[in-house]
């Protein structure tokens, strides 16, 4: 049993009233370690560090190249430990070790690249429209980010958070998810060695009421970087009233994808399994609406229902494992329900639809697939984030784009065609802020990630992100030998 604490002001500490709670393993449904469950008062603590490192000591005194150097070595450590957090990960949360260790060797390169960009922010010189004065912007730190993340890729969102802004001069509080708080506390004891000045990262873990409100509405903390649901962003939405902090928004989505009747079509079949069973579907840009032409529809439908049949279940630190468990309990008792309404509704189940044989431990559920004949059918509607393939058939691109298009959602899409210039009509047309075409699911530290709609706002990752935590200095300076004249008109 690991009992993990709280990382504040370089320091690992208990929670103020001593409160815990337990995580469980998703593969077995067992308890396997415990977090502190952070109050107001351990939320206040660890912001008031950030601020303190933000305007004292060796921080705000650092040339932006010295916190590449720090972000670099945090890059280091991180490949180092990949294997471990990986595992972590894996016991906390379901997910394949496969992916997680990958996934966790992949965050080093996010840090690198933020490295690389700590000293390539810079503001500009302005031909200003007026004689004898020199301006000129600079991009500043916003101050204290808040970065909440939820359970499906903790190490990831989190570097995609503080990654840009740990470049950008700013100090953060990382509020880690309660389903799976493990990796983040981990993560902490590889941030303690690479000598960050104290209160420049700090984690809290607890849950989202009162941790997560009294982080987002806090009067020090200067911006929010959330990733989660659209309900919870509806809250830190709300709480960011009291303390007017900007917020970018990761939300979920119910992404598209477009298979014509010319594309290749075991490339077609391998970006639908990717997009609906890799990660288990617990992936935000889960293609989960798979639209497919009537020439290629019932083949199409067969091939994804052997693929899905032949997935194995079970283990997911085992090697040979393809899909694991969910996350939690409630998770699979949403996705049962959900599916079961589908039905109802008329949805034709191909496959799945049920928990596998065997594997009465944890949270399992087969790969899903189901035919549906229009989006008046629940599964097609609302995040799952589960193994869930809803798919429909389409004659026209008009009538395909507008189908992708009929969704609260717009973060993926995925099209999967030979005819380029259907690929540039379709891109442009699809609303949604990635599209993938002949490919599914790629993500790099070098390409804006966000997206449309109810999918969020702002951009994580590529140059983009450092926006999100930087704002604009303008400065002025009278180059003139004369000293400011009447001071009743306006320049
Ligand atoms: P939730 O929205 O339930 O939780 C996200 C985070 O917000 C958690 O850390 C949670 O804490 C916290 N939280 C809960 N209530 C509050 C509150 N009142 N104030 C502040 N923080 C709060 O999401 P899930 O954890 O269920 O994650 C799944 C969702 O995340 C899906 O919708 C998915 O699409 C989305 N997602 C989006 C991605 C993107 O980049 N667009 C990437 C990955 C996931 P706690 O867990 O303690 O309740």
């Amino acid at each position: 049993m690991n009992d993990y604490q709280l990382y504040i002001d370089s320091e690992f500490c208990e929670s103020s009233d001593g409160g815990r709670f337990d995580t469980v393993n998703p593969a077995t449904g067992e308890v396997w370690a415990s977090a502190p469950a952070a109050t107001e008062a351990d939320v206040d603590r660890a912001v008031r560090a950030a601020r303190r490192a933000l305007v004292e000591g060796e921080w705000p005194t650092l040339t932006a190249t010295q916190r590449g150097r720090l972000l670099s070595r945090l890059a280091d450590l991180v490949a180092d430990a990949a294997h471990h957090l990986g595992e972590v990960e894996t016991t906390d949360s379901g997910k394949l070790a496969a992916e997680t260790r990958a996934q966790s060797a992949y965050v080093a390169d996010y840090y690198r690249y933020y490295a690389g960009l700590a000293d390539k922010i810079q503001g500009d010189t302005l031909p200003i429209d007026k004689p004898d004065l020199h301006v000129f912007t600079t991009r500043e730190p916003v101050g204290v980010v808040a970065a909440i993340v939820p359970w499906n890729a903790e190490m990831f969102l989190t570097a995609t958070k503080i990654g840009p802004a740990l470049a950008a001069g700013n100090t953060v509080v990382i509020k880690a998810s309660e389903e799976a708080p493990a990796p983040l506390l981990e993560f902490a004891r590889v941030v303690d060695q690479v000598g960050f000045p104290p209160g420049v990262v700090n984690l809290v873990t607890g849950f989202g009421e009162p941790c997560g409100r009294a982080l987002t509405s806090h009067p020090m903390v200067d911006k929010v970087a959330f990733t989660g649901g659209v309900d919870t962003a509806r809250h830190v939405v709300a709480n960011t009233a009291h303390n007017l902090a900007p917020v970018t928004l990761e939300l979920g989505g119910k992404s598209p994808i477009l298979v014509f009747d010319d594309a290749d079509f075991d490339g077609a079949v391998n970006g639908a399994v990717a997009g609906n069973f890799g990660a288990s579907g617990q992936s935000c840009v889960a293609g989960s609406r798979v639209f497919v032409q009537s020439g290629v529809h019932e083949r199409f439908v067969d091939e994804v229902v052997r693929r899905a049949e032949a997935i194995r279940i079970g283990d997911p630190l085992a090697d040979d494992t393809q899909m694991g468990p969910l996350a939690t309990r409630a998770q699979r008792d949403r996705i049962e329900a959900v599916v079961a309404e589908s039905v109802d509704q008329g949805a034709t189940l191909h496959t799945g639809g049920c928990r596998p044989e065997g594997l009465d431990a944890g949270w399992y559920y087969r790969p899903t697939v189901l035919g549906c004949a229009d989006q008046d059918v629940r599964s097609t509607r609302v995040e799952l984030f589960g193994p869930v393939m809803s798919v429909l058939r389409f004659d026209t691109e008009d009538e395909a784009v507008a189908l992708a298009n009929d969704t609260e959602f717009g973060l993926g899409a995925g099209i999967f065609t030979r005819d380029v210039s259907r690929v540039h009509r379709v891109a442009r047309a699809i609303r949604s802020g990635i599209v993938w075409v002949n490919t599914y699911r790629a993500i790099s530290p070098i390409a804006p990630f966000g997206g449309f709609g109810n999918s969020g706002s702002g951009r994580e990752a590529g140059v983009d992100a450092i926006h999100e935590f930087t704002t604009t200095k303008t400065v002025w300076i009278n180059t003139s030998t004369e000293p400011m004249s009447n001071p009743f008109t306006i320049r």
